[in-house]
């Protein structure tokens, strides 16, 4: 195989849930794009993490400092959703039901893949609950981890660690989520009922 080839082929097959079959097929996809379309994409990977950044207080995606729901004053101060993914916050904001904040953890506790409480955005929770609970005399924490083993770990990891602040009331979202089934993939009515009977 030819070399330039193969190492396009190696840098696709970096990102998540890409196979080398993949990774070869989108290199050969964009060998048939006109050069315009290619120079856009590459200066988009170029300026990545100069256009976009994460946001300091819930690692949401953020074109500035923070992002359009914690800037947001009018959201509910009182709420924090727990979430894997950006892609579940973006789930949960169309269904337009919830008011509140949210906190991307950056994926679920998993041994197997190397994901350990250390490698989330835990501690950041952590610091995060204390300083609103001192404007805050309660505060409810909604665990929307997904419902498989990696999410259900988390959800039981962080129930145990904020379980002894009393002023946190700690719910589980999913409820009602086919067990195994990712809240990415959840229909709106579905997300709906899942928020609204959180226990
Ligand atoms: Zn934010």
């Amino acid at each position: 195989m030819n070399p330039n080839f193969k190492r396009i082929v190696r840098l696709f097959q970096k990102l998540p849930g890409v196979g080398p079959r993949q990774a070869a097929r989108f290199v050969l996809a964009l060998m048939e794009k006109p050069d315009a379309e290619l120079l856009d994409l590459g200066k988009a990977i170029q300026n990545l993490k100069k256009e976009i950044s994460f946001c300091p207080n819930c690692f949401n995606i953020s074109d500035n400092h923070q992002c359009i729901v914690c800037s947001n004053t009018k959201r509910d101060q009182g709420k924090i959703l727990i979430i894997e993914k950006v892609t579940d916050l973006d789930s949960i904001e169309k269904t337009g039901l919830y008011n509140g904040l949210y906190h991307v953890l950056g994926g679920a506790v998993d041994p197997l893949d190397g994901a350990t409480p250390d490698t989330l955005k835990i501690k950041e929770l952590v610091s995060r609950v204390d300083n609103m609970l001192k404007i805050n005399d309660r505060l409810e924490l909604i665990i929307a981890t997904n419902p498989n083993t990696p999410g259900e770990t988390t959800s039981l990891y962080l129930k145990d660690l904020f379980q002894n602040k009393k002023a946190v009331v700690l719910t589980r979202l999913a409820r009602g989520l086919a067990s195994g089934s990712n809240l990415e993939y959840a229909d709106e009515i579905t997300l709906k009922n899942a928020l609204e009977y959180r226990k």
